[in-house]
């Protein structure tokens, strides 16, 4: 039965299938246009994409739509693009991609169905009134603009010609402390008075609010000029944040990775700071890289794009290397700070106390006599990485995860063992539950002992530990934060949370405990991470006048990481990393894909990525496209689910991305054979 003058939808639903879906509707409807519908039983929120004159399936199994949510304007053009290019680039269904790219509002069909939507959540959230967050203050002084130094000045020179043109990347290589920041202020205030918008991205915004309020005092007229994205914000608040952005109510744009997607109809410049950062990509679900399709943003729409960073990752470094990019250098730290000395410790013959060398402590004691405030940088949060029994070897194990549980301190004086993977905790045992010794110890440590024995051994310190435990509760960082600042702690420990953003002032020493066990994780990035995130503590330390210090104590003095570290050598280290990597055809000199299955039965996941290989090798002859055997993963179980992977990796990207595209629609059905799940991961960052 063909219903006279119906127009079919090809409209994309967030759901796990492939392809668009076909609905009818008796008038036209624009792309990018939402609407409701039934999707099996279910009300879903779907996006038109594009109508088409005949359905894919028999036109009698077609429905028709619910409804046309008309409460917002078609998504534009070019944000549709972004969304297919992403659907392409990671091989995902075009709904997997724009529907959770719009605030959770929008997309619930709950939210136009049921008897509480009377107007729907566009309607509502412009009835709300004015901004949950403090507006400018008038009375405030406005902030000091610095003048540039040479260096800066030269920078914004050569970025002001990439403005000028209209469109590129930079990639701005500045130092801790070199002054990046006033440049990016610098270039955004320029677009803006141009009359276009502006995009910041930062890794993280609830540890740098001192960042959200410089942009906001140097740029912003008007508290409503200024919208912030971030994914602690409620519902309510990020629908109102993304709606200023669409209308260009909001002319600048503050946000982490998931505000990349966000409509901008006159965006004119995106800024990615610390770019090198993982935390852009996505680690679930449309696993993108939000650094990544920022640069295809800005090539589509033909806006410039700068990148900033100390330490920039070795993808960025080689195009920029490669002229692809415009590389801008800031050597030097502002106002002639000079950078921290930076000291290995060599921990091999050292008598250690705790984890700590003599000289660590040495150094401890002779700032806390100069009332210099000093951190403890130690990436493992909890009191000890494992508990053991002494009698017969038993270690504290997850039941449902291969990894060792963690004890942890809480109050009360109580102690729980905790897995980091699935986060199941229970009590310590009284004695051990193998041969019922009571002899348990906890072995090695975490930040809660090393605060433990720092108070022990200098007990006339005050000392603050900052880590995901201390700062669960909302807006307990900061609190924390802001007593460093006031002078309050004389010690700081902390987990890589210290190491974003904060500059402390007072800061004169840095020591950093088991380093090490960064560098021997089972990835080939981990030396550049390592080296990213040392410099990144490092440039925490001495921003001031006069001798800071780092203090790094490792086994392995001799690494290239550490060597090219003491010499705040990037260019020297980039260089070492890229030479090796080039010999061993990795990535950025490779292109890589990694399938990973999952299954209750390690076996199955096993057998079915050896049927995928199976599969892809006749697809891979003569493209150099290379196949991997499938691997258990490092932490092969979490929450009683085993877990393989399947790495595919080429010298072209085209090469790779054509084996994928004839490999991918076949996967689902070959899943059927086995009780599998199975994703891909392009680019992935961990393997
Ligand atoms: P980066 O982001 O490169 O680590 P920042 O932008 O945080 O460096 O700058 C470090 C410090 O120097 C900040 O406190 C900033 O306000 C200050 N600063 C930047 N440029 C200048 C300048 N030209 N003159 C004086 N101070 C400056
Ligand atoms: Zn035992
Ligand atoms: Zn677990």
């Amino acid at each position: 039965m063909t219903v006279a003058s119906s127009v079919y939808l090809a409209v994309a639903l967030d759901v796990p299938l492939p392809g668009l879906f076909d609905y009818r509707h008796e008038v036209p409807v624009a792309a990018g246009t939402r609407v409701l519908v039934t999707f099996g039983r279910r009300k879903m929120v779907g996006i038109v994409w594009e109508t088409r004159e005949h359905p894919q399936v028999a036109e009698d199994r077609v429905r028709a739509i619910e409804a046309v949510l008309d409460d917002l304007p078609p998504l534009p053009e070019d944000w549709r693009q972004l969304a297919a290019f992403a659907a392409r680039y990671y091989h995902r269904p075009l709904g997997e991609v724009m529907l959770p790219a719009l605030p959770p509002p929008l997309r619930r069909p709950a939210a136009y169905t049921g008897a509480r939507s009377a107007g729907g959540p566009v309607s509502r959230a412009d009835r709300r009134p004015g901004l949950s967050r403090a507006p400018v203050d008038p009375a405030e002084a406005p902030m000091v603009v610095p003048s540039l130094t040479v260096q800066q000045q030269q920078a914004l020179d050569t970025l002001d010609g990439l403005l000028d043109r209209g469109q590129g990347v930079a990639l701005l290589h500045g130092v801790t402390g070199s002054g990046k920041t006033e440049l990016y202020l610098r270039l955004a205030k320029r677009v803006l008075d141009a009359g276009r918008q502006v995009m910041i991205l930062v890794p993280e915004i609830n540890l740098t609010p001192q960042f959200e309020h410089i942009v906001r005092q140097r740029l912003c007229q008007q508290p409503q000029e200024l919208a912030v994205l971030h994914s602690r914000l409620s519902d309510g608040e990020r629908l109102r944040a993304w709606l200023r952005v669409l209308r260009g109510e909001a002319t600048l744009l503050l946000g982490t990775r998931l505000a990349l997607m966000t409509p901008m109809p006159r965006l004119g410049l995106i800024v990615v700071d610390e770019e090198h950062d993982a935390s852009y990509k996505q680690q679930d679900g449309l696993r993108y890289s939000a650094r990544d399709l920022a640069i295809w943003r800005g090539h589509d729409q033909k806006i410039p794009v700068v990148l900033g960073s100390a330490t920039p990752s070795l993808e960025t470094w080689r195009r920029a290397q490669a002229h692809d990019y415009l590389l801008v250098s800031l050597p030097d730290r502002v106002q002639a700070q000079a950078l921290p000395e930076i000291v290995l410790v060599d921990t091999r013959r050292a008598q250690l106390e705790q984890g700590f060398t003599p000289q660590l402590l040495q150094a401890l004691e002779a700032r806390l006599e100069r009332g210099e405030q000093s951190l403890v940088f130690l990436n493992r949060r909890g009191y000890a990485p494992v508990l053991r029994c002494l009698s017969c070897g038993w270690v504290s194990q997850c039941t449902r995860c291969t990894a060792h549980t963690v004890l942890h301190r809480v109050s009360g004086g109580r102690a729980l063992l905790q897995c980091h993977h699935c986060g199941e905790a229970h009590p310590v045992p009284r004695a051990c539950p193998d041969c019922g010794d009571q002899d348990l110890q906890p072995m090695g440590r975490g930040t809660q002992r090393v605060e433990e024995f720092l108070a022990e051994r200098f007990p006339a310190a005050r000392i603050i530990r900052i880590d995901a435990d201390a700062t669960r509760r909302k807006g307990s960082a900061q609190a924390l934060f802001a007593q460093v600042h006031a002078g309050q702690a004389d010690i700081l420990v902390g987990t890589q949370m210290v190491a974003k953003g904060h500059d402390f002032a007072g800061l004169g020493l840095v020591g950093v405990l088991n380093a090490d066990a960064m560098l021997f994780a089972q990835d080939f990035r981990a030396p550049e991470r390592l080296f990213a995130q040392l410099m990144q503590v490092a440039g925490r330390a001495g921003r001031r006048a006069g001798g800071a210090q780092v203090l790094v104590q490792t086994d392995y003095p001799e690494q290239t990481v550490y060597q090219a570290l003491c010499r705040h050598d990037y260019n020297g280290f980039a260089t070492a990393m890229l030479a090796e990597r080039e010999d061993l055809g990795l990535p950025p000199f490779s292109c890589q894909a990694l399938i990973t299955a999952q299954a209750t039965q390690l076996a199955d996941a096993l057998a079915f990525l050896r049927a995928v290989r199976a599969w892809a090798q006749p697809l891979t002859e003569g493209t150099g496209v290379q196949l991997y055997d499938a691997v258990p993963l490092r932490v092969v179980r979490v929450a009683r689910i085993e877990r393989a992977q399947l790495l595919i990796e080429s010298p072209r990207r085209g090469a790779l991305h054509g084996v994928l595209q004839a490999l991918l629609p076949q996967l689902d059905a070959l899943a059927q054979g086995w009780p599998v799940r199975w994703a891909v991961e392009i680019d992935p960052q961990e393997i």
